[in-house]
């Protein structure tokens, strides 16, 4: 097609990003009538929605903390920890977004977080499902809910919170000890070890597939996606436009949905927000002598997570503060593996290159959801950090229902963008 007849297409909405976050918003927005146009520079679900640990969260109610104990710190910084990699130079750029963390991990942080956070997770498993079935994804979805393990008893004592906020808001755990443990995962290597079962959790089989099956559903519905890059987009008279590889798109309303990349776009449109990005790695593996597992298993301490996939067991790491867009450190994977196999034997590495991936992190570790408080017809919901899979559904359709008009299924005050704006 030449530049002359490429055509114009004109929509109500388009979203930006085609992560979990923007396929849901994207089909929300469908579903409500609206025509909507999607637009990502990959296929839909290639980046974080891709590789995360497939968990979808019934609990979760404190705010993920920079580390305190000097044991834990020293081997941070000695680059032996597994629950926490550093580049010391995007340490020290991160420096004022770190102190904001900090903040937001204290006891009134917590509150603040957890009283956001609740209502949102009170849907989140059930938006899952209903996705699900709509769009055939069911067959991706388990039952069953996740274990926490602790290898310390003072590691166990530092759950007594989120115990504590669960209690309150109703969501059943059990604890478990060594015995139990060994009576739901076989599989695992026990000894001395603690967990909390998280019985109303449910997890995937590849995140990967259910992003495509949403995506799917969004097409046969009438949804239309296009290959683009989001930040030509540009602003005449009240119009967004952008320039597709199919043609030209325009629409009165865009949502930036651009994962750990948002701040490419918003930054161009005038809008700064304190984004940063923990970078996380996976691989998969065949586990030696028949071991399987049948949830996904998280070991606090090392801040790794375990999950059986429909290709093999997939483990996933903790977090790497590093630029978003260097190479990626073998490094972490490596050290990872190590402490993952004390707990699990994973045998050999299913697959020839390390997957990389971006949490896209706000201090509060809340995303925003909501209008721009800046630009008109711009609306935001991105920031998921390590809660995206979990909430991206629910938070699509909870800026679905703003943007058409209709009244919203939860309060939104919390996770308003106007927040880092007072
Ligand atoms: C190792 C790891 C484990 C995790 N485990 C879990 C878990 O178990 N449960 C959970 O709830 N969450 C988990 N998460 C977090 C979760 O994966 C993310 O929060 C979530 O995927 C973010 O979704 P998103 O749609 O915002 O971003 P993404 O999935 O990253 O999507 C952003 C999209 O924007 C597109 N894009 C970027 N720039 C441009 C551009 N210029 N033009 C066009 N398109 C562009 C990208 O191609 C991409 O498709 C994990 C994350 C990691 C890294």
């Amino acid at each position: 097609m030449t530049a002359k007849t490429r055509q114009t297409q004109s929509f109500d909405v388009i979203v930006l990003g085609a992560g979990i976050v923007g396929v849901t918003t994207a089909l929300h927005l469908r579903r409500l009538g609206l025509e909507v146009a999607l637009v990502d520079r990959k296929h839909p679900g290639e980046e974080a929605s891709f590789g995360n640990a497939g968990i979808v969260q019934r609990n979760g109610f404190v705010p993920h903390k920079v580390p305190t104990h000097p044991l834990k710190l020293l081997g941070i910084f000695l680059g032996q920890s597994s629950a926490v990699s550093l580049d010391p130079a995007t340490v020290l750029r991160l420096l004022p977004w770190i102190r904001q963390f900090q903040k937001a991990g204290s006891e009134r942080g917590a509150e603040i977080y957890s009283r956001v956070v609740a209502p949102l997770r009170a849907f989140a498993v059930q938006e899952h499902l209903e996705l699900a079935r709509s769009t055939n994804a069911d067959r991706f979805y388990r039952q069953g809910g996740w274990l926490h393990l602790y290898r310390s008893e003072d590691g166990f004592k530092e759950s007594n919170a989120e115990r504590q906020y669960a209690r309150v808001f109703g969501v059943a755990y059990d604890e478990l000890g060594d015995s139990a443990i060994n009576a739901l995962e076989p599989g695992l290597k026990t000894g001395g070890l603690k967990a909390l079962h998280w019985l109303e959790s449910c997890s995937v089989s590849n995140p990967g597939a259910v992003v495509d099956a949403f995506w799917r559903g969004f097409i046969r519905e009438g949804g239309s996606s296009f290959r683009g890059d989001a930040r030509r987009l540009t602003r005449h008279r009240s119009v967004w436009q952008l320039s597709c590889e199919r043609g030209e798109i325009t629409a009165s309303q865009a949502v930036v949905a651009l994962g750990a990349w948002s701040d490419d776009l918003l930054t161009r449109l005038g809008e700064t927000y304190p984004l940063a990005v923990k970078r996380g790695y996976h691989m998969h593996y065949r586990p030696l002598s028949g071991a399987s597992l049948s949830r996904p298993v998280v070991d606090v301490e090392n801040g790794f997570a375990l999950t059986p996939t429909d290709n093999g067991i997939r483990l996933t790491t903790g977090v790497e503060l590093a630029a978003r867009d260097a190479p990626p450190n073998p490094a972490v994977l490596k050290r990872t593996k190590r402490r993952a196999e004390e707990l699990f034997p994973l045998g050999r590495s299913l697959k020839d290159e390390v997957w990389m991936g971006c949490r896209p992190c706000l201090p509060d570790s809340l995303p925003v959801v909501g209008p721009s408080p800046l630009t008109p017809g711009l609306w935001l919901n991105f920031g998921h950090a390590h809660d995206g899979f979990t909430l991206g559904p629910i938070t699509g359709r909870l800026l679905a229902s703003m943007i058409a008009g209709k009244d919203p299924l939860l309060d939104p005050a919390g996770l308003s963008p106007g927040r880092f704006f007072q």
